[in-house]
């Protein structure tokens, strides 16, 4: 049975209990630093100006330490801990007295500051199961309105881990737009896992990603996924130097499916374009679709080499399905190659076969093809099929086709001599590896 009470605390009082240590965030309530510095100026703003605010909820237990904070975390962690640490300061409105607009907390005079930290909250303390917090929280917010990706937030498990972690990436947090409201970063990060899950474009809605939440609440594949979704992030991170104006969320997710499929069919890793190039593309292709857009608008005639843009256009719209993320991203592609021939497809067989090894091994004369500028240990020795490694001589990451012809028969030694050159010649070149 549920045991509930009621307590009143002062701002203070409720604060000097979670400096101590004695309330834990519990882990399936852990959300971070979500809201937004607006978001808590306008609590300590209510605090101050003796609004109503909700209550907090407390898990007790019916023991003396680690209570656990099940509602009110932004609230008590975040902003009124944030503010009596000189975080962020008031805000500069009405609300607050003229002279004290922008203070931070060390600033305010002693009245101030007692009216801040005396404001009482009330605080109801709960004794009960975890899965009764759920439940009554469920019920709580029957009838309110909450948010699908609030609701999300909700359904534990792997998937919701992963989320919350890519949501902290340098690349979400700093050059999305929008993307520090309220789990926002969480969506966005959910998107783009279950775009590498796919592969490709697929419908992004409200569902599809809670099933996706559900599916991959308790699964071993999701860390491989993750990885991936990481190294689209970095290399995002650095091609974009700034916020761009036109990484607006669909775009970013258009923007992400574009580097998610060059890096894995194409010969991205070879580096033939650089960073500045990719930027420059997307600055190009995004102030070309704004022309477009007002010449769409004024009904101008469009030029029959621009229609991609009218296309593109025509394709955007507020909920995400795979049909419209397909058309943004196949044009998206498509000028991209246009301008770039030197990106190529790799081949999608990357290993040689039995049969192709024989015949690169015969070719050989079942010797070692040694390695330029490498004293081949075995040089001119026989040696059977499995003693060598069979190397594509341009490289699979370049664009090498696995053929015959393209095959080479190498010593353990040479091969590795020949793979540590192609690092040391990546890493040197005019961009970052990974
Ligand atoms: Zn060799």
């Amino acid at each position: 049975m549920i045991k509930r009470e009621l307590k009143l605390y002062t701002v203070k009082e409720l604060h000097d209990v979670f400096s101590s240590g004695k309330i834990i965030i519990p882990d399936y309530q852990r959300e971070g630093d979500i809201w937004t510095t607006s978001d808590k100026q306008y609590f300590i703003d209510s605090i101050y100006n003796n609004f109503s605010v909700p209550k907090f909820y407390i898990r007790t237990n019916g023991v003396e330490d680690k209570w656990e904070l099940v509602e009110g975390q932004q609230r008590l962690a975040w902003a009124i801990d944030g503010f009596i640490k000189n975080k962020f300061n008031l805000r500069s409105d009405k609300s607050i007295p003229q002279e004290m607009r922008e203070s931070f907390f060390c600033d305010l005079d002693s009245d101030a500051v007692d009216k801040i930290l005396n404001r009482v909250v009330e605080v109801e303390m709960v004794e009960c199961t975890r899965e009764e917090v759920r439940e009554m929280f469920d019920r709580l917010n029957r009838g309110r309105i909450i948010s699908s990706a609030e609701r999300r937030n909700g359904i534990e498990g792997d998937f919701r881990d992963s989320c919350i972690d890519l949501s902290e990436h340098k690349m979400i947090l700093g050059k999305v737009d929008g993307s520090l409201k309220r789990f926002k970063g969480h969506e966005i990060a959910a998107q783009v896992t279950m775009l590498e899950i796919e592969e490709g474009p697929r419908n992004l809605k409200a569902k599809d990603m809670e099933i996706a939440y559900k599916a991959y609440a308790d699964s071993s594949e999701l860390s491989k996924h993750k990885k991936r979704v990481k190294r689209v992030l970095n290399e995002m991170y650095y091609i974009f130097k700034i916020r761009e104006s036109y990484m607006n969320f669909s775009n970013f997710l258009t923007i992400y499916l574009f580097f998610s499929e060059l890096i894995r069919c194409y010969t991205y890793s070879s580096k033939k374009v650089c960073f500045e190039d990719y930027n420059q593309f997307f600055d190009d292709f995004y102030i070309k679709k704004k022309e477009i857009s007002k010449k769409m608008k004024a009904m101008e005639p469009i030029p029959a080499e621009d229609m991609d843009f009218v296309v593109y256009n025509e394709s955007l719209s507020n909920t995400v399905n795979k049909e419209t993320l397909e058309t943004r991203h196949s044009i998206l592609m498509k000028r991209f190659l246009d301008e770039f021939p030197e990106v190529k497809a790799k081949d999608t067989n990357r290993f040689f076969t039995r049969e192709q090894k024989e015949e690169i091994h015969n070719a050989a004369g079942k010797t070692c093809e040694g390695v330029e500028g490498f004293d081949c240990p075995v040089l001119g020795e026989v040696h059977e099929l499995g003693y060598f490694e069979y190397d594509h001589d341009e490289e699979h990451a370049d664009g090498g086709l696995t053929t015959i012809a393209n095959g080479r028969c190498r010593c353990p030694e040479c091969h590795s001599y020949k793979t540590s050159q192609n690092v040391k010649s990546r890493k040197s070149g005019q961009t970052l590896m990974f």
